[in-house]
């Protein structure tokens, strides 16, 4: 296994043999990214923040003898405003102790930026690739037929690191496919305990308040059950192994869902830690997603007592349980951890959805849809009380932590395009700066908006008819001569354009877009047919 300078040096050397004069130059002389090979999003270059990272990384391996564990936290549609951390809170009537004390302790990112929905960020986060490249621009819902394996040529960072010695494990929610071929312990990861699809799929046929011509129709549930669609709680191992834990079929049962999610990551973190590997683990909650239902424990626990913050109540208390395991079991100085959410809240479950300030919600590329919490925190690696809004796409967890499990950039293959960026040493240094300096913000196949710096230009915009229906009642309207540009410094809420008329990079954000927009001219997606 190299060591993370050699992973900085294979990037040199990288660089230099395809040749300066043939990697892409910046769009815009705004931009301050370098390519560094053809097939890679360019990135700001901080040479010695890299070094010195790597330095850290470096003794770090030495000191304790192995690569250290990775544990991401995915809440799924938890909005920016949620955690008290980020505004919320008990604000908003749901404590979030736990959470703000990893904040307070390590390091809140306050520009963290996910895709506009659950299964293009997971998608994303697992391969380090746009949505659009892989094809998996929305989610796979009950009843979709895929013409093509999206997994098919792709590597998942689960595969990379099991291949580097670690244990790669998804607890909770996946969402990219339930058939065989594109479930979690098909496409690299070791262990799997969980769900194939979002919490409502479970609960619909059930739901007789919210569902009563699906719920108490015989004849509709006969036909909606002959979709297919898996129930259950799955168990299934890398050689194949695929056991049904529990099959849901009541409200409850869905209720107290996180709760086995949390104990079993609690298990088997006791177990991994008598072993030699070092581990990765994706502990996707099923909950904040509508169809909210409390579980026993924590009915009634937030203050407002609606079923969307009791269970945000109930998410950040086995946060903090699955970190209190790792400090138990002396693996919490070894271990990495971060924080989000796949997307902004569903505002048209409305009131059982989370908190945004922005603009926006789940399933539109305004910052309300898109920017999410964000917390990266390891004990005496990252130092406490740092806040940042430098620029981190949950795409460079990929590479981050390929490059924390010293996994070398060349194991991708150079007929692929990698939308990530290595974040290492942004999130390690002390004084660490991001090295993003776009994020591309695409809805379903087209490319809709990007940020770049404090400014957020729009080439087509969602528009609810209706007050919090992004999803169900929205229009998707293409802008017009100019795109609809907002400086996020002087207006987060993106309510007022500062336009051509008050800024001088209109023309320049654009051939930022099309220069983007170039890359899949090169590198062509992928069409599933969805
Ligand atoms: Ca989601």
């Amino acid at each position: 296994m190299k060591t993370s300078t050699a992973v900085a040096a294979s990037l040199l050397t990288m660089a230099s043999a395809v040749g300066a004069q043939d990697l892409p130059k910046p769009a815009s002389t705004l931009s301050r990214a370098v390519a560094t090979a053809v097939n890679m999003q360019p990135a700001i270059p901080r040479p010695e923040q890299d070094a010195a990272a790597a330095e850290k990384l470096d003794a770090f391996v030495d000191a304790t003898g192995q690569r250290p564990n990775i544990v991401i936290f995915i809440v799924d549609d938890m909005g920016y405003g949620d955690p008290g951390a980020f505004g919320g809170g008990g604000m908003i009537g749901a404590a979030t102790p736990n959470m703000d004390q990893l904040a307070a302790e390590g390091l809140k990112l306050t520009s963290t930026y996910s895709q506009y929905t659950c299964t293009p960020t997971r998608a994303a986060i697992y391969t380090g690739r746009l949505p659009a490249r892989t094809g998996l621009i929305r989610p796979i819902l009950a009843g979709d037929t895929i013409t093509v394996n999206p997994w098919e040529g792709e590597l998942s960072v689960a595969g990379l690191l099991s291949d580097a010695g670690y244990h790669t494990m998804l607890v909770g929610k996946w969402h990219i496919g339930e058939t065989e071929g594109m479930r979690p312990h098909d496409v690299g990861f070791d262990e799997f305990y969980g769900f194939y699809k979002a919490q409502k799929e479970y609960t619909q046929d059930v739901y007789q308040m919210r569902f009563p011509d699906l719920a108490l129709d015989p004849d509709k549930l006969e036909r909606y059950h002959a979709i297919g669609s898996n129930n259950d709680l799955i168990y299934g191992l890398k050689d194949g192994t695929t056991e049904t834990v529990e099959t849901i079929d009541s409200l409850q049962d869905m209720a107290e869902g996180d709760r086995k999610l949390r104990d079993y990551t609690l298990t088997r973190i006791e177990e991994l830690a008598t072993g030699d590997k070092p581990f990765l683990i994706s502990h996707s909650f099923m909950k904040v997603h509508a169809d909210n239902f409390p579980s026993e424990e924590f009915k009634g626990t937030s203050a407002s007592k609606f079923p969307y913050r009791d269970n945000m109540v109930e998410v950040d208390a086995y946060i903090g349980d699955i970190v209190a395991k790792l400090d138990a079991v002396g693996e919490l100085e070894n271990t990495f951890v971060f924080v989000t959410s796949d997307n902004g809240p569903q505002m048209d479950s409305w009131p059982d959805s989370g908190y945004t300030p922005f603009r926006g919600a789940k399933g539109t590329t305004w910052e309300g849809g898109v920017r999410v919490p964000g917390i990266a925190y390891w004990k005496g690696m990252i130092a406490p009380g740092r806040v940042s809004d430098g620029l981190f796409d949950l795409m460079d967890l990929f590479n981050t932590s390929l490059a924390l499990a010293g996994v070398t950039p060349d194991v991708l293959p150079d007929t692929s395009y990698f939308d990530g960026i290595d974040q290492s040493s942004f999130l390690l240094m002390d004084d660490g700066e991001s090295k993003r300096e776009q994020v591309y913000n695409w809805l379903g196949a087209q490319l809709a908006a990007m940020r770049m710096r404090e400014y957020k230009a729009h080439l087509l915009v969602s528009l609810a008819q209706e007050k919090f229906l992004y999803i169900d009642m929205a229009t998707v309207v293409p802008t017009g001569l100019a795109p609809w540009l907002f400086n996020l410094y002087i207006d987060p809420k993106e309510e007022y354009p500062v336009g051509h008329r008050m800024n001088a990079w209109t023309a320049s954000l654009g051939a930022e877009l099309k220069a983007h927009a170039a890359t899949f001219k090169a590198f062509p997606p992928k069409d599933l047919g969805l």
